[in-house]
């Protein structure tokens, strides 16, 4: 640290002691991966997205990962996670400082007969929609006397329309035209996706150990899910410990169905950690698309844990700039702020730190907000379920479309219920819906879940990405292939 900064740090703590009265730590704090304390030298902190940076993670921690150990799972496990979510991140204007998976290859299913040879080339779609081929590629119009040469780049266009096979077209007569998007003939846009491919689970549950660190939950209760240097690549570890959620109670059913109408700021991410028992668990929503499970432990041992975090996953309102102190006197302010350490730190950590909370705390969510939306639903459910020829409110009618589309999708009984015996109505208004999406020890939902049959989840999962596809109003152009 230069001497300079050292003495003005040292001069601003004979002011601030108060701020950091409050951040004396009880242990110092380790690596998860590699056990190392941090000691700022060879050990570094380094602060990590426990959300994925890349879809728009917005809680930071620098208690968990060391410097080394991030970029190394950022290497084994992030970019691969990040490369197989492209196909629904495409769709949305995230928030992120740095990687760009923001397109995706397609094929494409050509609108017109003369645009066939389309069908023959590889795609990359854009978040910008812009579709732009790996190789140039011509489309001709006998009808129109019109050639369309199609490159990834504008060059790449004009090289191409020098080849003898368009000048030979241009010699008869036709016009040229050069493009550098061929959205103009597209009918549709095939894109796979894998929700349970392994980059996928490897990422869900590096963000549920993450977040358990974070947490406090101690390694040992996580460390079978580690292996030397990185997360377990034991595909038959992964798949036991990441598995897919499913709504397996009437109230999960009506909320899951067209959730992008009802949920505030769909798309957002949510993580849940809870223990029931011994038992340790993660639920893991990315998009309210990727919906996981994630078993941390069975033998938990630690006090009953709740924990909550929900974020908005689109871009914001956050100027960064309000954060950016211009003086010691403003960083003192923000770091009070943000409860953020001072002591012995170089300015521009600690101003780092302000941003990483600022950018959180912009982008977080009420947990509390989601069950209160639960209640909102049930009672309107169980109060319309009383009318008779009440749909001419436009309310009445878009939740009784729920209801049927949630019978048929999830068979969803409770509107059926209600209707056959109105006095189930008053037990169901007075629950409080804490235990959304983790039950009890007794009726565990990760338990229910996994008791769900494959072709009941792969139903489920192809609704949610399509769910999240017409919540961007791009189902006309788009479609995913499930793998
Ligand atoms: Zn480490």
């Amino acid at each position: 640290m230069p001497l300079n900064r050292l003495i003005i740090i040292k001069k601003l703590f004979a002011q601030v002691s108060v701020f950091t009265l409050n951040h004396q730590k009880i242990m110092p704090s380790t690596c998860y991966l590699c056990t190392r304390a941090f000691d700022g030298e060879m050990t570094r902190q380094h602060g990590e997205h426990i959300i994925q940076n890349a879809i728009g993670g917005a809680l930071i921690s620098e208690e968990i990962l060391c410097e080394t150990c991030g970029g190394k799972l950022g290497r084994t496990v992030d970019t691969e996670f990040s490369t197989a979510l492209a196909p629904l991140t495409v769709l949305l204007n995230l928030p992120r400082d740095r990687g760009d998976y923001s397109r995706v290859g397609a094929k494409l299913i050509a609108k017109t007969v003369e645009a066939a040879p389309l069908e023959d080339v590889q795609f990359t779609l854009n978040n910008d929609f812009s579709v732009v081929p790996r190789q140039p590629v011509a489309v001709r119009d006998d009808v129109k006397r019109l050639v369309t040469v199609i490159g990834a780049t504008q060059r790449q266009a004009e090289q191409y329309a020098k080849s003898p096979q368009i000048q030979v077209l241009v010699a008869r007569g036709y016009t040229l035209e050069l493009s550098t998007n061929a959205a103009a003939h597209v009918q549709n846009l095939l894109v796979p996706v894998g929700p349970n491919s392994k980059a996928v689970l490897r990422g869900v549950l590096k963000i549920a150990i993450g977040y358990a660190s974070y947490s406090g939950v101690p390694r040992k209760d996580f460390k079978h899910l580690l292996d030397q240097d990185d997360l377990t690549k034991s595909d038959e570890m992964l798949r036991a410990t990441v598995f897919p959620y499913y709504p397996t109670i009437d109230v999960e059913r009506f909320f899951e169905t067209e959730k992008h109408t009802h949920e505030d700021w769909y798309p957002t991410h949510h993580l849940y950690l809870f223990s029931q028992g011994a038992d340790l668990y993660c639920y893991v929503e990315l998009f309210g698309t990727i919906q996981k499970y994630v078993h941390l432990t069975g033998r938990y041992a630690g006090q009953p844990l709740m924990k909550k975090f929900v974020q908005k996953a689109e871009k914001w309102e956050f100027n960064e700039k309000t954060f950016i102190a211009r003086d010691l006197k403003d960083l003192q302010i923000l770091a009070g702020e943000f409860d953020v350490t001072m002591e012995g730190r170089l300015c521009e950590d600690i101003q780092k730190d302000v941003l990483n909370r600022a950018r959180s705390r912009a982008y977080s969510l009420e947990p509390e907000k989601t069950i209160e939306k639960v209640r909102h639903l049930m009672g309107l459910l169980a109060q319309f379920s009383l009318l008779k020829n009440a749909d001419h409110f436009e309310v009445v009618r878009s939740v009784f479309m729920k209801a049927s589309i949630a019978k048929a999708q999830l068979g969803l009984s409770l509107l059926d219920d209600l209707q056959a015996d109105p006095m189930i109505a008053l037990p169901l208004v007075r629950q409080t819906f804490e235990d959304f999406r983790i039950g009890s020890i007794f009726a565990s939902r990760p338990e229910q879940a996994r008791m769900v049959s494959v072709v009941d989840l792969d139903k489920y999962a192809a609704y949610k990405i399509y769910e999240l596809l017409r919540a961007k109003k791009r189902d006309s152009l788009l479609q995913y292939s499930i793998l």
